[in-house]
């Protein structure tokens, strides 16, 4: 019997399916080494705390919003199938150990509109990714295009960057992304290259340990139990601008936002108003639905979420304003919140 001779062809081939084989082994192998508990831990002492700041970074609705959730425990961030849904940067924490990691989430760069909206919004992306420790920069498993390219173009290159290859629970077979690997370890030196699935708890527990040794030994910068740095007056504009992000078609939610008109608590009664800004008197019926029925449902469902947020009980009132332009005059963006 006689061997049979490989082609040079072949022979480079299979090297290749080697490397890549180790690449991924690696990327699999990555765990946790701290495992986060359930309670917030005892303060340890100060020159051993770990603290620093992660920015999540990527193109619209790849699940940036959805990670930082996911790794807060904690709805902080709202989150939609619509594009352009995180309109801020939304800071949440997570203590586990002796490490606080404090994530920073940002909107996706917008590149399809340049409207004031969209300019202030791209400002807040490029405010974040500077003075951060660690850069997670989010893309979905086996895609990478033009708006891609650009958010990574942004990535300041004396910071590491971690490529988190999210949606992986949409590959049906580990091999299929290998080709796809290989072309994203040519677009930066990336630190480490992390396959997973925001909606998995496994996959973002593993987060931690990835994360934490490319944090600095320093004081924690808020409390041990601390997850936002937000508002409660934030929070009520942002989850019901989700549910309008969420309860309506696909052209309205990027023309409107969302303004609180008073928050005020009563013992343990949070008394919220607020209105809905939206471009043009059309909008105004498609918010309000057939017999209110829309705008109901959507305060139902956030004074629910901000009942959940709160531990109080919610009084709600929803109003719904036409401000036409409001979109593209830089004074109008501002008054109403953006940076
Ligand atoms: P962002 O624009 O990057 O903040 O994206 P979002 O967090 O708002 O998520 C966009 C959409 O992707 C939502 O519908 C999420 O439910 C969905 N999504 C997020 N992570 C995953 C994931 O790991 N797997 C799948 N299948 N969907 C996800
Ligand atoms: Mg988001």
């Amino acid at each position: 019997m006689t061997d049979k001779k490989l082609t040079p062809d072949e022979v480079a081939a299979q090297a290749q399916a080697a490397a890549v084989e180790a690449m991924m082994a690696k990327a699999f192998s990555n765990r946790a080494s701290t495992t986060p508990a359930g309670d917030a831990p005892d303060t340890p002492a100060l020159d051993t705390q770990r603290c620093g700041l992660i920015a999540i970074v990527g193109k619209p609705n790849v699940g940036k919003s959805t990670l930082l959730n996911a790794l807060v425990g904690q709805k902080v961030s709202i989150t939609s199938r619509k594009a352009q849904t995180t309109r801020h940067r939304i800071t949440g924490m997570k203590t586990v150990g002796p490490t606080q990691f404090v994530f920073v989430d940002t909107p996706g760069f917008q590149t399809r509109h340049g409207n004031a909206l969209n300019r202030s919004l791209n400002r807040t992306v490029v405010g974040a990714v500077n003075d951060v420790d660690l850069i997670v920069f989010v893309v979905e498993a086996g895609q990478f295009n033009q708006a891609d390219e650009k958010v990574l173009s942004l990535l300041p290159a004396g910071t590491p960057a971690i490529l988190l290859a999210n949606k992986f629970d949409l590959i049906h077979r580990r091999g299929d992304i290998a080709p796809w690997l290989q072309m994203m370890q040519t677009k930066r030196d990336f630190a480490e290259f992390v396959p997973m699935s925001a909606n998995s708890a496994k996959d973002v527990e593993r987060v931690f340990g990835i994360c934490e040794k490319y944090l600095p030994q320093q004081a924690w910068m808020y409390e041990a139990d601390a997850l936002t740095d937000r508002s409660d007056r934030f929070m009520a504009a942002e989850m019901i601008r989700e549910k309008l992000f969420r309860l309506t078609g696909d052209e309205l939610p990027y023309t409107s936002t969302v303004i609180i008109d008073k928050y005020e608590q009563e013992g343990n009664l949070r008394k919220i108003a607020a209105t809905i800004v939206v471009e043009r008197d059309g909008h105004k019926g498609m918010i309000i639905g057939d017999k209110g029925e829309k705008l109901k449902r959507m305060g139902t469902e956030a004074r629910h979420e901000l009942e959940a947020l709160t531990g109080n009980k919610v009084f709600l009132e929803i109003w719904v304003k036409v401000r036409s332009g409001w979109a593209d005059n830089e004074d109008r963006v501002k008054s109403f919140g953006y940076e």
